[in-house]
């Protein structure tokens, strides 16, 4: 399925069981616009987004700044929506992982990773992933939809209510970072990924800077240049291989989107310089891509590109075809990164033990019988047909 095809795939209807419109993840005109069908003043519209998106109010009820018969007439026409936290999950080393519940039953999980400056909120984009991606949980389930503007946008209002973050507080907030990094190819669904950021962005309401948001993309080059341009957010590339031949099979996207074009693209993406650098993902298989060639093979793969590389440990999930590269394996892979003038940290897994870390993400838990790995393959032929 073409990147366009999947932006216009899968709507969700925006109205709930009372036949009440939704509002979260309506633009400012669109908000205007729903003041007005009611017989309200444009203003309003200016009012409710500070209610919702400063204030994190659920509830009309308590728009204090707006009189009585005003409130009751947007409650009568309007909800402003969270998803059910169906699972709350804790890790020992503080990560948490929320399982979500959209209206139609759909699930997602979002990660929020506390760190000692700040704070990073892993989003979704999609119900499962039409790709799959070897090393990735989330690449063995069939995509189910795309998830809307309001959807995306609501993983981060919820991770608000949790962490009781409305409004910001004044000593430094626990969410001040979003990766595009959950389920899902964010640029497949890239009109309602961007309406959602934009909405993030704006400085009256979430407001969280284009510099604390980094999209991460498994390679859709036609999408990546129109991110930088309208978004204009950090970007994260998907790498994992430095071979067509290996990367054909550990992402398959790259049978559609060779290396040649994804490294151009990378070039061509707007605003990069040497304080503003494409993040490489590069997860270690061990005996697949941890070699000191392919750590030299990936410094000639960067040339010309500002370029940071986040080297991923492998993150084990049942069934994995992989194993996680030895730490020595790891240290001279990046030493040697490292010494071509490329920053390559090792990523420290996060969560494991909630299944929460990075290639873990899955809406439900399994533990493998033959059938269901049977039909896992199936699912993951069919995928692969549609990038032939
Ligand atoms: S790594 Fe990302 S793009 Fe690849 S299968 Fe997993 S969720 Fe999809």
């Amino acid at each position: 399925m073409s990147a366009s095809n999947h932006a216009n795939a899968f709507a969700l209807p925006a109205v709930d069981a009372d036949g009440r419109k939704n509002l979260v993840g309506l633009s400012r005109d669109e908000l205007e616009a729903e003041m007005l069908s009611i017989g309200l003043e444009k203003f309003r519209a200016r009012q409710l987004w500070h209610w919702i998106y400063h204030r994190g109010a659920t509830d009309f009820a308590v728009m204090t700044t707006l009189a009585k018969p005003v409130r009751e007439k947007m409650a009568d026409h309007y909800a402003i929506a969270r998803p059910t936290v169906v699972k709350d999950l804790k890790s020992t080393d503080g990560t948490r992982k929320w399982l979500l519940r959209m209206p139609d039953g759909q699930e997602v999980e979002s990660v929020h990773i506390p760190e000692e400056d700040r704070g990073t909120l892993c989003v979704s984009s999609q119900v499962g992933c039409t790709l799959t991606c070897r090393f990735c949980h989330t690449g063995t389930q069939r995509l189910v939809r795309n998830l809307d503007a309001s959807e995306i946008l609501a993983q981060v209002m919820l991770a608000r209510d949790m962490l009781d973050e409305w409004p910001a507080p004044p000593d430094g907030r626990m969410l001040s970072n979003i990766v595009m990094m959950g389920m899902g190819e964010p640029l497949f669904n890239y009109e309602n990924v961007a309406k959602a950021l934009k909405i993030v962005m704006d400085g009256d309401g979430i407001s969280i800077s284009k510099r604390r948001i980094t999209l991460s993309t498994s390679g859709v080059v036609p999408a990546m240049r129109r991110c930088g341009e309208e978004l204009n957010v950090n970007l994260a590339v998907s790498l994992h291989a430095v071979t067509d031949e290996l990367r054909d099979i550990i992402m398959p996207i790259n049978r559609k989107y060779p290396l040649r074009d994804l490294m151009a693209a990378c070039r061509d993406y707007p605003g990069l310089s040497n304080a503003r650098r494409i993040t490489f993902e590069y997860v270690m298989l061990k005996g697949i891509n941890d070699t000191p060639a392919d750590a030299r093979a990936l410094v000639k793969l960067l040339e010309g590109v500002p370029a940071k590389i986040n080297l991923i440990p492998f993150n084990p999930w049942p069934g994995a075809p992989y194993e996680r590269s030895t730490d020595r394996a790891i240290q001279v892979f990046g030493d040697l990164v490292n010494n071509a003038g490329y920053a390559s940290p090792v990523r420290t897994p996060r969560g494991e033990d909630i299944m929460a870390a990075c290639g873990q993400l899955r809406s439900e838990s399994l533990r493998l019988t033959a059938a269901e790995r049977a039909a896992i393959d199936k699912v993951i032929a069919e995928k692969d047909a549609e990038l032939a």
